[in-house]
């Protein structure tokens, strides 16, 4: 049996185990069923597994290596997380827990986030070892809990706790990148993810004076939040042209033959259809809303207001963003912030030859580009062990599919042939990088 055969057999079956991440970091969780599932299927092959859960109940984890012809080299960390966000079926047009192949997709939550792409790194962790294929270096496939969340139960942890489950790993691969894009009539390029955004979740606090409703107020914490929050969505952060949004931005215009200019990106971004939204999120950074609470008592003033915001900066900007928000928020409002610093790269190197090698074997002609991410992964806990990141996680799509939007979507699925197609690349990568 080749990987392709079983890929979306176990994409499917994934999808119908329900991994709902509900982000109570304490709480039990709900992969244990699918860690379950992924080591039996190592096992199964002959794979010593390593099973783990964090002091959370159900939190599974799971960890198997492959030894290379080369142990001099460092090892290459293919990881993969188990968990997915809340759908409502309500919402859907098929059911997001069926798993079900309809049209040519395997349709459901986690289909591209990212159950399809454990799936491929899973068939191919079994066919080299049914196969006795020695790759050229160790592998360590890990299928971790809690991304959704952050990865206090997952990847996040186990760098706490169980760093020596990665000793060795020098490089990463996993979400979100390896995916094509289709540049003009049939140009096909496929964006390897070498940088991701940093997180700030950022909480709000504005205070006033409590008081009667009914009476004349100008200390009103509510009002003083809105108009903090107001201000925060209207403000536009400057722009920076970074090394891999640079480069992407000159790969797409040598494909399409339309002039980017690196003073001034945003007209050739606006071009760019369904890209547009996910790329132009990389030009600066960006301050989104997300949460507000106050109040009580419809004729009660309160003394405090909050909001959260879901912040992203790009690298290097930390400071330099933090301070131009306490700008933006004026002195009304108190903010409180946790940040998980950018992830970047270099586009270079073996394993990026090797994934370009791979690619073109399976997709001749095609170029490879890299790209930023703007949200967050759990490469930004594997990093605290020094380990190089890059999102690849092969699919071939049709040129018309919005594929950002489908990540915690609804109507999440993932073409049938494009998962084969990702599962041979994956093979091949894997065997030489
Ligand atoms: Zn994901």
């Amino acid at each position: 049996m080749s990987p392709d055969d079983e890929v979306v057999t176990f994409a499917s079956e994934l999808i119908a185990i329900d991994t709902t991440n509900t982000a109570d970091a304490g709480g039990p969780g709900t992969e244990r069923p699918a860690a379950e599932y992924v080591a039996g299927k190592l096992a199964e092959v002959g794979y010593d597994v390593t099973y783990v859960e964090s002091g959370a109940r159900g939190r599974g984890n799971v960890i198997a290596r492959l030894a290379g012809a080369d142990p001099s080299r460092g090892a290459l960390l293919v990881h993969g997380h188990l968990d997915v966000v809340p759908a409502d079926a309500a919402d859907w047009a098929v059911h997001p827990f069926s798993g079900e192949v309809r049209d040519g997709y395997v349709w459901g939550r986690g289909a591209v986030d990212m159950k399809g792409a454990v799936a491929q790194t899973l068939a191919v962790a079994r066919q080299f070892k049914r196969d006795g294929v020695v790759p050229a270096r160790d592998l360590i496939f890990a299928y971790v809990a809690d991304e959704e969340a952050g990865g206090l139960n997952g990847a996040s942890w186990l760098v706490d706790h169980r760093p020596e489950l990665f000793e060795g790993a020098t490089e990463a691969i996993s979400e979100v990148g390896g995916f094509s894009v289709t540049v003009g009539d049939s140009a096909r390029a496929y964006l390897v993810e070498t940088a991701e955004k940093g997180t700030m979740w950022l909480r709000l606090h504005a205070r006033g004076t409590a008081g009667h409703g009914s009476l004349l107020h100008t200390d009103n914490a509510v009002a003083k939040l809105a108009a903090a929050v107001t201000r925060l969505d209207q403000h536009r952060f400057p722009l920076v042209l970074t090394g891999p949004v640079r480069d992407l931005l000159t790969g797409l215009s040598e494909m399409t033959g339309i002039p980017f200019d690196p003073d001034d990106p945003e007209p050739f971004v606006a071009r760019l259809g369904h890209l547009a939204r996910m790329v132009g999120a990389t030009l600066r950074d960006t301050a989104t809303v997300t949460m507000l609470e106050a109040g009580y008592k419809t004729n009660v003033v309160p003394s405090v207001a909050h909001a959260t915001v879901d912040a992203r900066m790009l690298p290097g900007r930390d400071e330099a963003f933090k301070e131009e928000l306490v700008k933006v928020l004026g002195p009304d409002v108190e903010p409180e912030w946790d940040t998980m610093p950018a992830v970047e790269t270099t586009f270079d190197g073996r394993l990026v030859d090797a994934m370009a090698a791979a690619i073109g074997a399976e997709d001749p002609g095609a170029r490879l580009l890299p790209y930023m991410l703007s949200a967050g992964t759990d490469a930004k806990s594997f990093r605290r062990l020094g380990i190089r990141h890059f999102g690849f996680a092969p699919l071939r799509l049709p040129p018309d599919l919005d594929f950002a939007s489908l990540f915690h979507g609804v109507d999440e699925r993932v073409p049938v042939d494009g998962l084969t197609f990702g599962t041979r690349v994956l093979a091949r990568l894997l065997t030489q990088a």
